[in-house]
């Protein structure tokens, strides 16, 4: 009898403790988020998400350079005129990003915004533009031209007509935001997937990895790897859709900041890091530098990873990745 009341009290404890991974969709900063968290009911469920998509919003005010409202709108207004003081986490965004620009040469450059829109991937070019309008358009753009004041908390772009954006490190840097908040909060494990820059921690209620799934470029519709992850970030930039092709040569939408030319012969670029920010912005970065450059600047990386997959369909992983092609 003792036993069987033991058992009873065992068991309607394991259900008071009993963890559901809970999961919402909404539209975020002009993409698709998917929220998971692991809670013990849908109500506590439901508090979690709103807490992420507050915090995602919050985010998003201080970033987008759409909003005219926001800071770093605010920062581009005065390129050429003054510095503009911003709260400690836009200056140390921007500080952060300043760093991935001296780790990849410049091939990454949130200064990329004042580029002129030369290439456009719609369709509707019929001609390569020339040398010299290929190089003007990058006039402006240069993270050298960024000045950082730590003490007054101040950015000032050097160059009238600079601009910044948060285009290839925004969603990463929300999902990582939100995951820290969910985290301090108690939320034992949880996703924050914003279209395919994703952030993970914990588990699964039955103790498995999460497992996120990297869709093929060549076939959208097909997942081409299953792979677990704990507490870390994997963020996929692809390019199947908006490219242009001269001569034979494809072009792609992400467009080096140092030359003006798109980058070419990769298709997709799949970064494993801590952090969805670093991820995200090195993605991007690989497109621009290129398989043999990107590969070696990433195999130098501490904890970082990357899955390449060129124009030709083929799959080259950084060193310590391997994908059993099937
Ligand atoms: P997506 O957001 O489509 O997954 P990325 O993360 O690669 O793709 O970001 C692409 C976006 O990054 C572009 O739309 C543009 O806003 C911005 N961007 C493009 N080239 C660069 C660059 N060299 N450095 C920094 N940002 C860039
Ligand atoms: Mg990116």
């Amino acid at each position: 009898m003792k036993k069987l009341l033991l058992i009873l009290i065992i068991f309607s404890v394991g259900l008071l403790y009993a963890q559901e991974p809970y999961k919402r969709t909404i539209k975020l900063m002009g993409s698709r988020f998917d929220i998971t968290v692991v809670a013990k009911d849908p109500v506590e469920g439901d508090v979690y998400i709103d807490m992420a998509i507050n915090e995602i919003t919050r985010n998003e005010k201080l970033i987008s350079s759409w909003d005219t409202n926001s800071q770093t709108s605010e920062i581009n207004r005065n390129a050429g005129l003054r510095p503009v003081k911003v709260d400690a986490e836009l200056f140390d965004l921007i500080q952060r990003a300043i760093g991935i620009s001296k780790l990849t040469d410049g091939a990454f450059d949130v200064s990329y915004a004042s580029m002129d829109k030369i290439w456009k991937f719609d369709g509707s070019m019929t001609v390569m533009p020339s040398a010299d309008s290929i190089k003007a358009s990058v006039s402006k753009v240069g993270f050298q031209n960024i000045v950082l004041d730590k003490e007054s908390s101040t950015v000032f772009l050097k160059l009238k007509g600079m601009k910044i954006g948060f285009g290839a490190i925004g969603k990463g840097y929300a999902a990582d935001r939100a995951k820290e908040l969910l985290k301090s909060k108690g939320v034992v494990a949880g996703i924050i997937n914003a279209s395919g820059d994703m952030n993970t921690w914990g588990k699964q209620p039955d103790g498995k990895e999460w497992k996120v799934a990297i869709t093929n470029p060549m076939d959208k519709n097909k997942v081409f790897a299953l792979l677990p992850i704990t507490n870390g970030a994997v963020v996929t930039s692809g390019n199947y859709e908006k490219y242009v092709t001269f001569n034979d040569i494809r072009y792609t939408h992400i467009i080096d900041p140092r030359s003006g030319y798109p980058a070419t012969g990769i298709i997709s670029v799949t970064v494993f890091a801590p952090k969805a920010e670093l991820a995200d912005a090195l993605a991007t970065s690989v497109f621009v530098m290129g398989i043999e450059v990107g590969l070696n600047r990433i195999n130098q990386l501490p904890k970082i990873e990357c899955i390449i997959i060129d124009d030709r369909g083929n799959i080259i992983t950084s060193k310590n990745i391997e994908i059993e092609k099937s």
